[in-house]
């Protein structure tokens, strides 16, 4: 087979046979037989031709397939997992996780680090003295079984395709593709080895897709690809428009996420966790309500033998930034939401984030919203607290964002305005069908 044959095939849109789907998927993964600058010609001719609907099927278990498959058959509990598509203060994971065990499944979640303006999973339960990412699959079935919570770092085997690709994407403009994003989180998931899976597709200018309708394709396709591949898959489309609770940056999170735990935290927080949740739980057939759960401390519990499981140590506390700054409000009004996309890039280039995946990133930075919907503020109240450990990261936030833009980022209305709801769309398989 030629490469320049795969390439031109999809440039000039043609659906790629199978056989060359799993002849360009494996040669890429592992061997040098295909050059970066050629599977990047492969993503930027799908990302402007699209794929039909059984070749995105095919391409995705290819890259299922580049690499290990985790077997996780055979537990004492079902498994479910959860994927969100990323947005700003979306801590939901670090409480969904245990929430979800202390129910009664295994929910073996493999995350990976953030990119960009939106925080990984690792990177914020790394902000926990001592706790390790790092464990086996021996040590993950384990854990499933004692305590029914993981959350670890994907090994380099996990859908090794993807892992290539994806740092391509990046750097060439693909990123922003349905077939390429759907099969990217999709395969993962397969090799993961979860039985059940409740996607959480973001809406709104935190997300990568901007608008419902976009978000809406991307979930129908995820849940497709999930259904033809044997995982129990759903989707719930939700607001991604305004911050997630009040907390962006690492350690931040860490502490609302146990804010929530302990049975407070914001009411945002808590009403996507419990739906996430309760999707989680009606794919796997468990009968239980994780509100209950969540008021009774159980999830608390679960999460403090989780971190300890894998030697975090939640009593040393969390870090904090050495340098604080306010900005206040330059207008008087009812705080309608926060718009996510500045305040997620002032994180990220306060520290939070990285701009290349070999970055590193500082546990404390980030920025806390000092408003919630529907409080009533006045001109020059505070309204955001800029975290950095060095305060040369505000001239840089300063090049980066104009004040005035973070000002804005408060969304205030003359009159009090009834909140929207989270949850905007439900995808499940059969309605993804029709
Ligand atoms: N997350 C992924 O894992 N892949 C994408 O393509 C986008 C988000």
């Amino acid at each position: 087979m030629r490469v320049l044959d795969v390439i031109t095939a999809k440039r000039d849109g043609h659906r790629l046979s199978d056989a060359q789907i799993d002849w360009f998927i494996s040669n890429y993964a592992t061997g040098d037989a295909i050059a970066d600058e050629q599977a990047a010609a492969l993503a930027m001719a799908i990302y402007l031709n699209g794929m039909q609907d059984d070749e995105l099927a095919h391409w995705t278990r290819a890259m299922a397939c580049s690499g290990e498959r985790l077997d996780l058959g055979g537990l004492d509990r079902p498994t479910v997992d959860k994927h969100s598509t990323g947005g700003v203060g979306d801590k939901i994971s670090l409480i969904l996780v245990p929430l979800v065990a202390a129910c009664g499944a295994a929910v073996p979640q493999l995350s990976g680090r953030g990119l960009g303006h939106t925080g990984g999973t690792l990177d914020k339960m790394e902000s926990i003295a001592g706790w390790s990412p790092d464990l086996t699959v021996e040590q993950m079935r384990d854990q499933l079984n004692t305590i029914g919570g993981v959350i670890a770092g994907a090994t380099a085997d996990l859908a090794p395709a993807d892992r290539k690709l994806y740092s391509l994407r990046d750097v060439t403009g693909t990123i922003e593709s349905i077939p390429l994003i759907a099969s990217s989180i999709m395969s993962k998931k397969i090799a993961e080895g979860t039985s059940s899976l409740t996607l959480d597709v973001k809406a709104g200018t935190g997300a990568f897709m901007a608008d419902r309708s976009s978000a809406n394709a991307l979930a129908k396709t995820m849940v497709d690809l999930g259904t033809a591949n044997g995982v129990a898959t759903s989707a719930l489309v939700t607001d991604m428009n305004h911050v997630l609770g009040q907390a962006v940056g690492n350690a931040l999170e860490v502490e609302e996420a146990l804010d929530v735990l302990a049975g407070n935290g914001p009411a945002d927080i808590v009403e996507l966790t419990l739906a996430l949740a309760n999707d989680m739980l009606r794919l796997i057939g468990i009968d239980t309500d994780p509100a209950e759960v969540l008021a009774s401390g159980r999830a608390m519990e679960t999460f403090e033998r989780m971190v300890s499981a894998q030697g975090g140590d939640l009593s040393a506390g969390l870090p904090r930034a050495a340098h604080q700054r306010q900005i206040v409000s330059a207008a008087s009004g009812y705080v309608v939401g926060v718009d996510a996309r500045p305040v997620g890039i002032a994180a990220w280039a306060l520290g939070a984030g990285r701009a290349r995946k070999e970055d590193s990133v500082s546990p404390t930075a980030g920025v806390v919203c000092l408003v919630k919907p529907g409080q009533l503020i006045a001109k020059g109240e505070p309204i955001l607290e800029l975290h950095a450990d060095d305060p040369a990261r505000f001239e840089q936030l300063a090049s980066t964002l104009h004040e005035s833009t973070l000002h804005e980022a408060i969304h205030l209305s003359t009159e009090p305005l009834e909140g929207s709801p989270i949850v905007l769309d439900r995808v499940s398989a059969s309605t993804s069908k029709g």
